[in-house]
């Protein structure tokens, strides 16, 4: 007999229990902690279902009343985030202080688009008699995927501008990280009207009945870019409106007139933070010959000092890998790096339960390494030395990813100028993971579709139609 806690979905603003369940594993202490419901075909019906039924009247609601809908499920929000982090550090291994920075920034998208996005008409045209206007409506039911390494966070950057523009939703977590996504929607299905947000757990096999489901007209993804081409062949049969948010290699490039000391100690947090499995996290680091054997011996000391273990745990500094499918890939570029590189810190997953591998830094690696070359999503980090500054920019950009980049710089005239240069979504100067609610966050190449924030975000849950009038 099972009695570990079960999370059920929610449908039509119901909690649904099922026999079959998904377990979910601490990655901390590798054990089962609890279970979610688990949704088949049928139930993912009955939540679109849900979603479109209620879709008509949550559209017609004026925004004013859904924007202060907004300010109340950004008060849920807070009064509920310690619960709500506690939970994203058992199922997810983050450190507590990283699980508790997933709640605000719902609560801070929440509150921006509440005070200041509208969709207000746009007069294209007004002479004479003729006036051409543009409107907005909201899409319908739309589906909204998250992955496993930002839970909560990932998934409220879809959520919030679907449900603000008049969207109803059906969400779905990654299979390993079910449980806060089922809490927030418990918590969010006390304020919000029946079937206006739903959530439906799968074990890794609904993805494709979500995608192509003729009731949904929109996703929202973030997730891998492998799943990401899955989930668009799928929606092409019902021509689907997409926004996809991918994976990254991104570069950090380091030029020669900052200290490297110094650029070390602003580097390695946003490269390891959440054990390196963050989408943006820097994950190649180009640094000048003449400072790398300094920038690499700082790193170094960096991931030494590290002190891995549970994220409950307050001394805790760095969490396990999320699931042991990561894990596994992580021990795999450890080999890599031995083979191919110098190991000068880390280099071992200690033994013990969990699924924890020591941050590693990797010098002398050639840039054909497959640690250069995919997106390692672990704490494993390649540092690659330059001569030349225009051969670094051609490195940099030498990857079929384009999602974020970071220029590090004393001279912000030539930082501008690298950055420039950079083929991203998003580069940051001598600042990384700052986000602005009024910038769209994208991939460029095979790191995504649309975008995420600022008016092209917030739109994207829209359909533009345009109105051409004039007298009889
Ligand atoms: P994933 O692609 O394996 O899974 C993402 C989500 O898609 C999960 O909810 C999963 O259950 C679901 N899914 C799986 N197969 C599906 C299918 N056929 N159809 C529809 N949905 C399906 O990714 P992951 O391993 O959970 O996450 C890590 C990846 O996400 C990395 O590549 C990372 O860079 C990327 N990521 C990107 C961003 C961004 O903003 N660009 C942010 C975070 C993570």
């Amino acid at each position: 007999m099972t009695t570990k806690t079960l999370y059920p979905m929610i449908i039509d603003g119901e909690p649904v229990r099922t026999a079959r369940e998904i377990e979910v594993i601490n990655p901390a202490t590798g054990e089962v902690f609890a279970a979610a419901a688990r949704a088949d075909e049928a139930v993912l019906d009955d939540a679109v279902a849900a979603a479109q039924r209620a879709f008509p009247a949550w559209a017609a609601t004026p925004l004013s009343e859904r924007a202060s809908m907004m300010h109340e499920l950004a008060d849920s929000l807070e009064d509920r985030a310690d619960e709500i982090a506690h939970l994203i550090v058992m199922e997810e291994g983050q450190t507590l202080a990283e699980a508790q920075g997933q709640a605000p920034v719902g609560v801070a998208l929440l509150r921006y688009m509440a005070d200041n996005v509208d969709y207000p008409p746009v007069v294209l045209r007004s002479d004479g008699d003729t006036r051409i206007v543009e409107h907005r409506r909201p899409l319908g039911a739309v589906a909204s995927i998250a992955p496993w390494n930002v839970p909560i966070a990932l998934l409220l950057a879809k959520l919030a501008p679907a449900l603000f523009a008049g969207n109803t939703v059906v969400a779905k977590p990654a299979h390993t990280t079910p449980l806060s996504t089922c809490l927030l929607a418990a918590i969010w299905n006390e304020i919000l009207p029946p079937g206006v947000f739903n959530v439906i757990c799968d074990d890794h096999d609904l993805g494709d009945a979500l995608t192509s489901h003729p009731g949904i007209a929109k996703i929202g993804f973030t997730g891998s870019t492998a799943t990401g081409k899955t989930v668009m062949a799928s929606a092409a049969g019902t021509l689907k409106r997409l926004t996809l948010e991918l994976g990254g290699n991104d570069p950090a490039l380091v030029l020669d007139d900052v200290d490297p000391v110094e650029a070390a100690r602003r580097i390695f947090p946003v490269a390891m933070a959440n054990a390196g499995q963050i989408c943006l996290a820097a994950k190649r680091i180009f640094v000048p010959a003449g400072m790398y054997d300094e920038f690499c011996s700082e790193l170094a000391r960096l991931a030494d000092a590290t002190v891995l273990g549970d994220g409950l745990d307050p001394a805790t500094t760095m969490g396990p890998l999320q699931n042991a499918a990561q894990y596994h890939k992580a021990l795999e570029y450890l080999a890599d790096a031995q083979a191919s590189g110098t190991i000068i810190a880390g280099g071992e997953a200690p033994d013990g339960p969990g699924y924890f591998v020591r941050p590693t830094i990797v010098r002398d690696i050639p840039d054909s390494a497959r640690l250069v070359r995919e997106e390692q999503f672990c704490p494993v980090l390649p540092v690659l030395s330059y001569d030349d500054l225009d051969d670094a920019v051609e490195r940099a950009n030498s990857t079929e990813y384009g999602l974020g980049a970071t220029v590090w710089g004393r001279d912000l005239d030539r930082a501008f100028a690298v950055a420039m240069r950079l083929e991203a979504g998003t580069v940051w100067v001598n600042e990384h993971m700052v986000f602005d609610y009024g910038a769209t966050a994208r991939g460029a190449k095979y790191s995504g579709l649309g975008g995420e924030f600022g008016q092209e975000g917030f739109d994207s849950y829209t359909q533009a139609y345009v109105v051409f009038q004039t007298s009889w």
